[in-house]
């Protein structure tokens, strides 16, 4: 497939009409993005972190040979030939539950009594399940034989060996590997720093969430739909209090968003006469970047170093914020965190469109779409389930993915589509 998220080199010039494709933004932002460091948490604090060092085993695991069956630990050699009609016949030694070390070794004719996880005596090679025999209290019988000897017990190092690579650095800790952590002793680990993403909305229409909205009002959903996902993205929001239209207000808000490691603004980058943020920007002295990417949505994005800090202006249509975000702030934020390159854009792949689709304009498209695996098992995308509009928020909903179409790009239902995947995705 096309490769949606870099630029070729010496492509990096702003083109003539003053847009910057996704590819030469995206990678005018990063390399402008430093790693923060790491910190050392509760490894119960770890999930869906970054983990900073490889992780090696210190030792092996199991750390003794356990049973994996509630029955009888035998020596093999003793019971091959026994039959329900000719049950061979042991003493019981002891009983072995888990967490006990067994203090009797088995001899020839011997058995004992073991649980599942505990640890399989002296001269014992092989547990017989409870099933197959039947229990007489100092004695058993043995009806079934196992096939070889060593079944159904689970050996020193079977899990891993002491010196083993377990989990690479920069792998982001999910449940798995948090109980192998768990298994190798570390209750803190060290992951990579999480940053803090200070979010601004601007507007003089704007009303928060729950209060009385007035004539020519709108409600501000962007601030806390990009907190949402700056928290998805794997970072800590810190929203600020909506700016009114108007420089020193914008100002205020900026300076109080200084200290986070990341700045989000959304609204008036545009070219209204009420768009200020850009103006209040280079007046503080920030060195822009870029702004004007060519997308759909989110064409009017823009982009600086404030006193060393990334700062973000989004476009402020609610749709146009988002995809903004996904395409340029999350990568930052992850590379930010430390998360090797592979693992800082969305992850991409081909899916069979369901429809017709074109892209007549000059900028790419980020569709809003949902993805599902066919009866066949192959990725296919719709994204006709709401209308695209940039304002229409209700376009996200259910969207696990966004069809990605180059300017000019046709496609037929049955075609094959490049795809970004934002969540999960169900079978038919
Ligand atoms: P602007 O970029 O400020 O010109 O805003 C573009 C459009 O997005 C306008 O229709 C605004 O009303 C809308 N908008 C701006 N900020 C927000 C916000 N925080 N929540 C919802 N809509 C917004
Ligand atoms: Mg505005």
């Amino acid at each position: 497939m096309t490769d949606r998220s870099d630029v070729a080199a010496g492509t990096r010039q702003v083109p003539a009409d003053g847009m910057y494709t996704v590819g030469q933004a995206r990678a005018a932002v990063l390399e402008r993005i430093r790693p923060l460091g790491v910190e050392r948490v509760p490894l119960t604090e770890a999930v869906n972190r970054m983990l900073a060092d490889d992780l090696v085993a210190p030792y092996d695991n199991p750390p003794h040979d356990n049973s994996a069956m509630d029955g009888f630990a035998v020596r093999h050699a003793d019971v091959a030939g026994a039959t329900p009609a000719s049950p061979v016949i042991l003493q019981v030694l002891e009983d072995i539950p888990a967490g006990k070390v067994p203090q009797l070794a088995v001899g020839a004719g011997q058995a004992s009594r073991i649980m599942t996880g505990a640890l399989v005596p002296e001269g014992a090679d092989t547990v017989i399940r409870v099933e197959d025999t039947q229990d007489h209290g100092d004695s058993v019988d043995i009806l079934e034989p196992e096939d070889e000897a060593g079944e159904n017990v689970r050996c020193r190092g079977e899990d891993m060996k002491g010196g083993e690579a377990l989990i690479a650095a920069g792998t982001e800790l999910g449940p798995g590997e948090i109980g192998v952590l768990a298994t190798v002793q570390r209750p803190y680990v060290v992951v990579g720093r999480r940053p803090t993403v200070a979010i601004l909305s601007s507007g003089d229409e704007l009303v928060e969430v729950g209060d009385e909205r007035g004539p020519g009002q709108i409600v501000n959903s962007n601030t806390p739909a990009l907190g949402a996902v700056v928290r998805a993205s794997g970072a800590d929001p810190v929203l600020l209090p909506t700016a009114a239209d108007s420089e020193s207000a914008i100002r205020a808000s900026i300076e109080a968003a200084m200290g986070c490691d990341f700045i989000v603004s959304s609204g008036g980058v545009s070219v209204g006469d009420y768009d200020y943020v850009k103006k209040v920007l280079v007046d503080l002295g920030a060195e822009e970047v870029l702004w004007r990417v060519a997308m759909k949505p989110g064409k009017p994005l823009y982009f600086c170093l404030l006193r060393g800090t990334p700062y973000f202006g989004l476009p402020g249509n609610p749709v146009s914020s988002l995809v903004s975000f996904l395409q340029f702030v999350r990568p930052a934020i992850r590379k930010a965190t430390g998360y090797p390159e592979a693992a800082w854009s969305l992850p991409q792949s081909t899916a069979r469109i369901e429809h017709d689709l074109v892209n007549d304009g000059e900028r790419r498209n980020f569709l809003r779409a949902r993805l599902r695996l066919d009866g066949d098992g192959r990725l296919t995308a719709s994204t006709a389930h709401r209308a695209q509009g940039s304002h229409m928020m209700t376009s996200m909903l259910g969207a696990n993915g966004f069809v990605v179409l180059d300017p000019e790009q046709a496609v037929v239902a049955g075609d094959p589509v490049d795809v970004q995947i934002l969540g999960d995705v169900a079978g038919p």
